[in-house]
């Protein structure tokens, strides 16, 4: 396939070099003479292991690298250039620049091509910027494509050679054959997905890698108050909790992802006063600790963020009885302290809705905790199908599955945790 790269940084330069290599008939272009004129001499601008003997293969094998594209066709062009901030903003001169140079390329050819996002943008960017192409472009012409790159710097060629992923963000089906044409030799699983959600995913990735790093920083610096506290030591025990190990039955992803799945919230009898109780200490002792106050005030706000699209419906009129099922703070277990169900429903309340409630053990606890009238709470749930408007399904009791069949339920179904999307 004819691939132009345009930006030649880390990515641009790599993807380059690596797509000649799997005998793809690769040109890249880079606005900066300087640039052109290392790479051309076999130089890379920047140190990169392997990156030289790649590099002189590539060359050796014809690989094109030019300021400015060159009069040929191209099946692809990928877009490498850099997206930094600018205060705090993403500046999208370059690609700007970059699909400037592409659709004046593209004009006055007939052949389709795909235009392929491979730098970091935020999430709407590609398809805002197809819009743009657009405005120079028929659409048929061209399809456009998210492919965020994960390369690390200092390992970035073998990463770029072997791929744990790779993500192609497209509603243009002509687009995506093309790129799976062009990464037809990587063996890793292949994500098709929205642009956006192409764009999310990247951004995911970055952000929850920092918050992992800042998370344990904090943590160290409330550790460094104690001078008994061997902090490494205690990271080690931490990450030998069974739930940080891959299991041997071939899942490649260790439990503690499950962690990661949005819901309502945490609560029980351990997370929240523990987190509270930790930041209390941190800031007796005069250690700031943002993220952990953080984490309790994303905490307590998340119940009645997940109810947003029932609360409209009941306040625009189109709802009024509501059922909530599973009123212990988890499944499988009666302990109703802490549990979400409880601003989960006082919410309900206060915006006017009439609530009956089941859980199958915990619904006398439940009333005896928060102080409700046992009349809130109905015995057989499947009674209350035909009664509610709405449910919300809090606590994901094995009872409630039938919840996930399809026609099953007529009215409003929330289901915050997706515990029903197996
Ligand atoms: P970089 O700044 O190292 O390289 C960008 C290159 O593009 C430069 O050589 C520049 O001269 C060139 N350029 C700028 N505008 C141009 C134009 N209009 N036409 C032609 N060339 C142009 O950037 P990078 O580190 O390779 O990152 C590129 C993108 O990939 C960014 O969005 C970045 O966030 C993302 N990314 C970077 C890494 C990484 O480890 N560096 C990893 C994954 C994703």
């Amino acid at each position: 396939m004819r691939v132009a790269v345009i930006g030649c940084g880390y990515v641009g330069l790599i993807s380059a070099v690596i797509l000649t290599k799997e005998g793809h008939q690769v040109c890249a272009i880079d606005s900066s003479a300087h640039v052109v004129q290392k790479i051309r001499q076999g130089v890379p601008p920047f140190f990169e292991p392997n990156l030289k003997e790649r590099l002189d293969e590539a060359l050796d094998k014809g690989f094109g690298i030019s300021e400015t594209l060159p009069d040929e066709d191209f099946d692809v062009y990928m877009l490498t250039v850099g997206t930094p901030t600018v205060n705090g903003v993403q500046d999208l001169g370059q690609i700007k620049r970059a699909l400037k140079l592409i659709t004046n390329h593209l004009a006055p050819r007939e052949n389709f091509a795909a235009i392929v996002i491979k730098s970091t943008v935020a999430p709407g960017t590609t398809n805002m910027l197809e819009k743009v192409v657009a405005e120079a472009l028929p659409r048929g012409r061209f399809g456009m494509c998210m492919n965020p790159e994960f390369l690390r710097e200092g390992n970035a060629v073998e990463d770029a050679e072997l791929p744990d992923r790779i993500v192609l963000g497209s509603s243009s089906k002509q687009a995506i054959d093309l790129l799976q044409k062009m990464y037809q030799n990587s063996k890793c699983r292949k994500f098709i997905v929205s642009p956006a959600t192409a764009e999310m995913v990247k951004y995911m990735n970055n952000a929850l890698l920092a918050s992992l790093i800042s998370f344990s920083n904090e943590m160290s610096n409330i550790a460094s108050t104690n001078l008994d506290i061997k902090f490494i030591d205690a990271l080690g025990i931490v990450l030998s909790d069974k739930r940080w190990q891959c299991k041997d039955d071939g899942s490649s992803v260790p439990s503690v992802a499950s962690y990661l799945k949005p819901g309502p919230g945490y609560g029980g009898s351990c997370f929240p006063k523990d987190v509270q109780a930790l930041t209390s200490y941190a800031q007796e002792k005069g250690v700031s600790v943002p993220i952990l106050e953080a984490i309790e005030k994303v905490n307590s706000e998340q119940a009645v963020k997940v109810l947003k699209p029932l609360v409209d419906k009941i306040l625009a009129g189109e709802v009024l009885r509501v059922l909530v099922l599973g009123l212990s703070f988890k499944e499988n277990t009666s302990d109703v302290r802490g549990s979400v169900s409880y601003p989960i429903i006082r919410h309900l309340l206060e915006v006017g809705a009439d609530v009956r409630a089941h859980d199958p053990i915990a619904a006398e606890e439940f009333c005896k905790e928060y102080s409700f009238n046992s009349e809130i709470i109905i015995k057989d749930w499947r009674s209350g199908l035909q009664w509610s408007q709405a449910i919300v399904l809090v606590t994901p009791w094995s009872d409630y599955i039938e919840l996930g069949e399809t026609n099953f339920y007529k009215g409003f179904l929330l289901d915050p945790r997706s515990a029903l999307l197996r």
